[in-house]
């Protein structure tokens, strides 16, 4: 059978997208195997139609105006496990499985490597697009490749870490999208392995020798307490999680940084600024120059605000659409590099095959 009488026409995105936000796709399949998907690709490459994939929804923006051509929601699900040497297990999973439901996988089998990315929303699919992390972990440390359809040659095609340019909030999926649509992954895990205990605020609330199953509910609460889990009884509860990325600087642009700051009266020293190493640079937390360039957590402007927990946060609080969502954006955007000279990226990305719209 064709997939096309099972092509919907002028879907109505909000309940997909965590926001809760309006805007139509033009057309719209969940493919529940890799067949299926690639059979709607090659539909509306016939059709000259632009294909966009959708996980979960909780990393994008829907545009108000909607998303012209195909969107694709992959839904194949299915995660196996496979012995390696020693105490290496390898957890195999389809990009259609919810990201929550490996850690519990891995959790409850006492597989170490990914009990610290427990409570992130989205599809297992989506988790290398910007190389999820939280807690002191991100996915490539654990990821060993990625099965992918390649749009260029048709071929499902496995691509090797090295080879997906792995980055803080950063692949060559999320810079080159459309190359290629992610069908699927394997982790490496380790039986019996120590939890990963590394960052401050972690430290800080674990007991020493905690097991994996503590670690990852002591994560559970700490994100809880900041909004950071989908709770539909939370007031906060319609955003996409963290709107901006943490500024990565150079030493130099660092150095040149705190002079403007603490010139400008901004922070009184170093000390009082959160700052990790990162590479070669040095990562500011970008919520701590939110709040000091003047934006209060729970504001509001219009629909839309600053979760009252969270400064870096944007919640949708009924009503709006991308273009209030936007407006906040930028709005914040303007306020931080006035004060610091620092021009915050947006994490989300706008759904939809118009790159030059993309949120920057
Ligand atoms: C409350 C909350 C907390 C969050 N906390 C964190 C956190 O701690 N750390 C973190 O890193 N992120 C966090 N996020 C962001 C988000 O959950 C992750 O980025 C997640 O991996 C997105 O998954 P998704 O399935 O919802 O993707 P979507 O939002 O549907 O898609 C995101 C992008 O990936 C593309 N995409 C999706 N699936 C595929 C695929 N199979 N192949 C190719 N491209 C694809 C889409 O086109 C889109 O550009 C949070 C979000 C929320 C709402």
């Amino acid at each position: 059978m064709t997939i096309a009488p099972r092509i919907a026409r002028e879907v109505e995105l909000e309940a997909r997208n965590t926001l809760r936000i309006p805007g139509r796709a033009e057309y719209f399949l969940e493919a529940k195997s890799v067949a299926e998907l690639i059979e709607a690709v090659r539909w509306a490459e016939a059709k000259g139609l632009a294909v966009t994939v959708l996980g979960g929804g909780s990393n994008v923006v829907v545009p108000h105006d909607g998303v012209r051509g195909l969107v694709i929601a992959p839904k194949e699900r299915g995660i196996h496990f496979v012995e390696g040497s020693g105490r290496e297990v390898f957890l195999d999973a389809r990009a259609g499985e919810p990201w929550e439901a490996l850690v519990e996988a891995a959790v409850s089998r006492g597989l170490a490597g990914i009990e610290c990315l427990t409570g992130i929303p989205g599809l297992a699919g989506a988790a290398p697009i910007q190389n999820i992390g939280a807690y002191g972990k991100e996915l490539d440390e654990q990821l060993v490749y990625v099965e992918a359809f390649e749009r260029a040659t048709g071929e499902v095609v496995r691509i090797e870490r090295e080879a997906c340019e792995f980055g803080y909030r950063e692949s060559r999926f999320k810079r080159r999208p459309g190359e290629f649509i992610i069908v699927g992954m394997r982790l490496r895990l380790e039986r019996d392995g120590a939890p990963t205990v590394r960052y401050r605020e972690l430290v800080d609330a674990v007991p020493p020798g905690a097991s994996l199953s503590e670690v990852r509910s002591t994560v559970y609460a700490l994100r809880k307490a900041k909004s950071m889990i989908l709770d539909p009884e939370d007031p906060n509860h319609r955003n996409a999680g963290s709107f901006f990325t943490n500024p990565v600087l150079s030493r130099e642009e660092y150095a040149r940084f705190l002079e403007r700051a603490i010139g400008g009266g901004l922070i009184a020293s170093e000390e009082e600024l959160p700052h990790y190493p990162s590479g070669d640079g040095v990562k500011i937390a970008a919520a701590f120059l939110i709040e000091r360039a003047g934006f209060r957590r729970g504001a509001r402007m219009g629909a839309f605000g600053l979760s009252s927990k969270h400064s870096l946060c944007l919640v949708h609080h009924g009503g709006g659409d991308s273009r209030g969502l936007l407006a906040l954006a930028r709005t914040i955007q303007a306020g931080v590099e006035a004060a610091f000279g620092v021009k915050l990226v947006a994490e989300p990305r706008l759904l939809g095959p118009d790159l030059a719209a993309a949120v920057r």
